[in-house]
């Protein structure tokens, strides 16, 4: 466990799955917790009363309202961006306006709330953002766009390391491989498709990637900057 007394975090999309995990986490280790929901009130709530942390209505794909979240939080040491969705299916038929939708979630909200936060952030903070393997390997058709959002961000953390390194701050991405969510359901229609390509055939559960998120957010990683972290059972070996 690492102790995260006396900081303050923002978890962007907390109310489910990976980010509820990862606000379980930080809470449980001590940080002052902030997350943001947009469908999910009634679990956002039970999450919040749970932790202790505070659960905010914000729309991901608003991008003025996320970087109005983000000033409102004040000066954050840990700024997690987790919220994203997945459009999946033939490239040729899916609807532009869907795609653009996941782009703004996935892409413009991460950017843009890393920088808000960066204006505040003191010497030591961390940014650290929710990719995927499908950033690296894309192994079946269907996820051009999901994956195209999720390389994006892998630009976005080795740029913004070498703009806020001399602050001290790091910007890293955490690439998941299949994980148990109501997003992707260990029983699943693709569930065997996906444990075909793995070394460890099993969905991953959500508090092994809140941990990975955790180490980096800690104290130990002061050198960790402008890297992707994968975690994956070999998902992308
Ligand atoms: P879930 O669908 O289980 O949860 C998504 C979370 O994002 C929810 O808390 C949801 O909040 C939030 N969110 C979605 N859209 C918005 C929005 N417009 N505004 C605010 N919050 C929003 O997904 P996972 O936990 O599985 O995924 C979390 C992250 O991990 C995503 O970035 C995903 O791409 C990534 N990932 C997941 C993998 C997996 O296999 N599960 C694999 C690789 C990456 P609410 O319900 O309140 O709207």
């Amino acid at each position: 466990m690492t102790s995260f007394q006396g900081k303050s975090a923002l978890v962007l999309g907390g109310s489910r799955g990976i980010g509820a995990a990862i606000v379980r986490r930080l809470a449980a280790d001590g940080a002052e917790v902030t997350f943001t929901y947009f469908g999910a009130r009634q679990a956002a709530e039970q999450l919040a009363n749970e932790t202790g942390s505070t659960a905010v209505l914000t729309d991901s794909a608003d991008r003025d309202a996320v970087i109005r979240r983000v000033r409102e939080s004040g000066p954050l040491d840990v700024l997690i961006v987790n919220a994203g969705v997945a459009v999946f299916g033939n490239a040729l038929d899916l609807d532009p306006d869907a795609i653009d939708e996941m782009l703004k979630i996935n892409v413009h909200a991460p950017y843009h709330a890393a920088v808000e936060a960066a204006r505040l952030m003191p010497e030591g903070g961390r940014i650290i953002v929710i990719g995927s393997v499908n950033g690296d390997r894309v192994p079946f058709a269907g996820i051009a766009a999901y994956a195209l959002s999720k390389s994006a961000l892998q630009g976005m953390a080795r740029g913004l390391a070498r703009d806020l390194g001399p602050r001290g701050i790091t910007v890293n991405v955490v690439q998941p491989g299949p994980i148990d969510t109501d997003a992707n359901p260990a029983d699943g229609p693709i569930r065997d498709l996906l444990h075909s390509f793995m070394a460890i055939k099993r969905h991953g559960r959500a508090e092994e990637v809140a941990g990975m998120v955790a180490w980096l957010a800690g104290p130990e990683t002061d050198f960790v900057t402008g890297a992707m972290h994968t975690i994956d059972g070999a998902f992308g070996a």
